[in-house]
């Protein structure tokens, strides 16, 4: 405040000392110029009556005369009077011998005598040594020029006057300073006093102070500053209220949630925690402490940086003191922190193990029993007469079936058995194809189908489980040639910067739209009317995603109902160790 006070107080000071310099200066000269004009006005008229007194004393050429005329004249009259003649000659002085005078014609007020009627000057007399006002004027007679009569008096009582004169202003001056000076810091205070004011209330307002008022006892633009600042302040009260409030409820909310949530900022600070996630990590005060140093589990550590790295949502199965949790990692406030959920899934782990291995058992039950059936079924298949042989292939057909189901679930266990080690090894992908091509040969020429293997560089190499991606590769064209009934299967592979890029296209009856997002599922077939005629156990496809997350990878599936469907397998080239979904 002081210095928007300083900064009006300074404007006020220039404007008053420039206007009272200027005025001074001003009124000084004019005063100055008006002084001596009337005193040039003065000598010029005192001269008349001296010129007349001369003249016939100058007819006569009575210098003498004239001479003593002049001193008489100049000392009762405090002026010095010069005669001087045509040729610049001193005819008569009051002050000075005429004769020991220099000649006079080069003086300024005689030359502009002679020229001009009349002249003036002021400079310094090297005669009286004191500086003087001249006025010369031309005595002429009947039009004829006699010479010049100048008269002249000391600037010492004009300088004397006009120094007086000056001392009294100055102190009218400093008096009419001092006085504005005085008004204007009280001007200054006045306006600067409301806004300081409005300072002082802001700065309260900004420490949390809703209930000041700003006050402005004057009627002007500051009033209304004021009465606009009041209602900000009333707002602004409303407002912080109100999200207090809807604060409170969200922190209930928060507390009240099942799942662990924490917030955590830019530099892995966190900000927020609610009572479930204090009892997941058994800590009451992890609030400003750093992350990693309440839950040290580097797949939470990994999700943090993918997130960061884009902005897709992460998340991460971990497991802290033996339970099971899936991480959810977002980010809120314009990515400027992160939202970690932790929702525990160990009692759905729990059922999942009991179901995986139940059905592990089962199938491994199953297996030997139907294979004694099956046996028993081809030994009775020789014996047995015409008509019950159509009972006998039901029977035979449907337990075929179960078979396959029971090595599809055994399959499928394996493939789930969370202890499960890819086989990894480097492998050439022409040789590869070429066994898969011999596996379905004699099926495919049964059809009436091709097999196309399309590989865009012939020396392409695989690092991967080579056994499961020919069970991937077998699930894949077994489908094919079932649900195709003319035309083919190509398969294509492409190395690409992401991985290896496989296609399975058929031409066959594709799936429909509905289905496309489930064929993916366990046991899942698309209309079980169009799976009797196909037979299938509806495990295959999920066996087949299965391998592919095994490897880390992913598969999307194409299909135009009635023409073909096309399979899109990623096989990642690197990044088989990363555990992040
Ligand atoms: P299934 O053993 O019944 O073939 P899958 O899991 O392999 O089971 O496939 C699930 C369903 O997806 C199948 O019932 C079938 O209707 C459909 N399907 C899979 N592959 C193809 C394909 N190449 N063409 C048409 N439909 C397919």
């Amino acid at each position: 405040m002081k210095r928007i006070f300083r900064k009006i107080f300074l404007a006020y000071l220039v404007v008053i000392v420039v206007l009272t310099t200027t005025i001074l200066y001003f009124s000084f000269s004019i005063i100055k110029e008006n002084h001596q004009n009337n005193l040039i006005e003065n000598l010029l008229n005192i001269n008349n009556p001296i010129d007349r007194a001369i003249v016939p004393l100058l007819l006569d050429s009575n210098m003498t005369r004239m001479d003593s005329l002049v001193k008489v004249i100049g000392n009762d009259i405090k002026v010095r009077i010069t005669i001087i003649n045509n040729e610049g000659i001193v005819l008569a002085d009051s002050q000075k011998e005429p004769s020991k005078m220099q000649n006079h014609s080069d003086r300024p007020e005689v030359i502009k005598a002679f020229a001009l009627g009349k002249g003036s000057s002021i400079r310094y007399s090297s005669t009286v040594k004191k500086d003087m006002l001249y006025v010369a004027v031309p005595i002429k007679v009947n039009g004829k020029l006699l010479g010049v009569s100048r008269l002249a008096i000391y600037m010492d009582d004009f300088d004397d006057l006009i120094s007086n004169l000056r001392v009294r202003i100055l102190q009218i001056v400093f008096i009419v300073v001092i006085i504005s000076l005085i008004l204007a810091i009280i001007f200054s205070r006045n306006i600067t006093k409301p806004i300081a004011d409005l300072v002082l209330v802001s700065k309260a307002v900004a420490g949390g102070d809703f209930e000041v008022k700003a006050i402005a006892e004057t009627n002007d633009e500051l009033k209304l500053l004021a009465d606009s600042f009041n209602n900000m302040i009333d707002k602004i009260r409303y407002l912080f209220q109100k999200t207090n409030r809807q604060k409170e409820e969200l922190i209930n909310i928060i507390s009240s949630i099942q799942e662990g949530i924490v917030v955590i900022d830019n530099e892995g600070k966190i900000k927020l925690t609610n009572q479930s996630f204090n009892k997941i990590v058994n800590n009451e005060s992890a609030v400003g402490m750093f992350y990693w140093e309440i839950i040290r589990e580097p797949a939470i550590t990994k999700i943090v940086k993918k997130l960061k790295d884009s902005d897709k949502n992460r998340n991460t199965e971990i497991i802290l003191n033996d339970e099971y949790y899936i991480c959810n990692a977002s980010h809120i406030n314009d990515r400027k922190e992160i939202v970690l959920s932790l929702y525990n899934i160990s009692h759905l782990k729990k059922l999942e193990n009991i179901k995986k291995e139940f059905v592990a058992n089962v199938s491994h039950e199953l297996k030997t029993p139907l294979t004694v059936i099956k046996g028993y079924i081809e030994t009775i298949e020789e014996e047995i007469d015409e008509k019950n042989k159509k009972y006998l292939n039901i029977i035979k057909n449907h337990t075929n079936r179960l078979i396959d189901i029971v090595q599809d679930l055994l399959t499928v266990s394996k493939l789930e058995d969370n202890n499960i080690k890819l086989d990894i090894s480097e492998f050439k992908l022409k040789p590869f194809f070429a066994n898969v091509y011999d596996t379905f040969e004699q099926r495919l020429k049964n059809k009436n189908l091709y097999l196309k293997i399309n590989l865009a560089d012939e020396n392409l190499v695989l690092e991967a489980d080579e056994y499961k991606l020919e069970q991937l590769f077998t699930n894949l064209i077994e489908n094919a040639v079932k649900y195709s009934e003319q035309g083919g299967i190509t398969i294509s592979a492409v190395k690409e910067n992401s991985g290896m890029r496989f296609e399975v296209a058929d031409t066959g009856i594709g799936i429909p739209d509905s289905d496309i997002g489930r064929v993916f599922e366990r046991f899942y077939t698309v209309d079980k009317s169009r799976a009797r005629n196909y037979a299938g156990t509806g495990l295959g496809l999920s066996i087949v995603k299965h391998i592919v997350n095994l490897h880390k990878g992913s598969i999307t599936v194409e299909s135009k109902y009635g023409t073909g469907t096309k399979f899109v397998i990623l096989i990642p080239l690197i990044g088989l160790n990363s555990d992040i979904t």
